[in-house]
């Protein structure tokens, strides 16, 4: 199961968008971040590990590090299935507080449990088929 990306994931991946495909080196990411390269390598291991990133190993100024590019997946489009179109959160105007244990809480929304009522009589489920 995929896992929502960090605040750190997604700053490193507008950070190497605004960069484009020259890329950055890995100690320029650092310094803009302001971090230290250990908790650096761990995130952008991670992100490369999910196909967000490339590291190509170069020589800068004598000494190997990494370029970080992003990959094409980072930038494609996320097609949202069709049955989630109608999704009463995609039009909710609480979404960006809406959260568990929070309020609005989807756990006891109405709307929510209204629309999955519905897909559950009209499709015996919900799943994106
Ligand atoms: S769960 Fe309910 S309150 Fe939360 S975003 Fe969806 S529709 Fe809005």
């Amino acid at each position: 199961m995929s896992r929502r990306l960090s605040d750190l994931e997604k700053r490193i991946i507008e950070i190497l968008e605004t960069a484009g495909d020259e890329g950055l080196l890995q100690r320029e990411l650092w310094n803009i971040l302001g971090i230290d390269s250990r908790s650096g390598m761990r995130v952008v291991a991670r992100l490369e590990r999910r196909g967000f990133l490339t590291r190509k190993r170069v020589y800068h100024k004598g000494k190997a590090t990494y370029l970080l590019r992003l990959s094409k997946k980072a930038g494609e489009e996320i097609e949202i299935p069709q049955i989630l179109t109608v999704l009463p959160c995609f039009s909710c105007p609480y979404i960006d507080r809406c959260d568990e244990g929070g309020s609005p809480d989807p756990r006891n929304c109405i709307e929510l449990d209204k629309w999955l009522r519905n897909m559950k009589i009209q499709h015996g489920g919900v799943n994106s088929e």
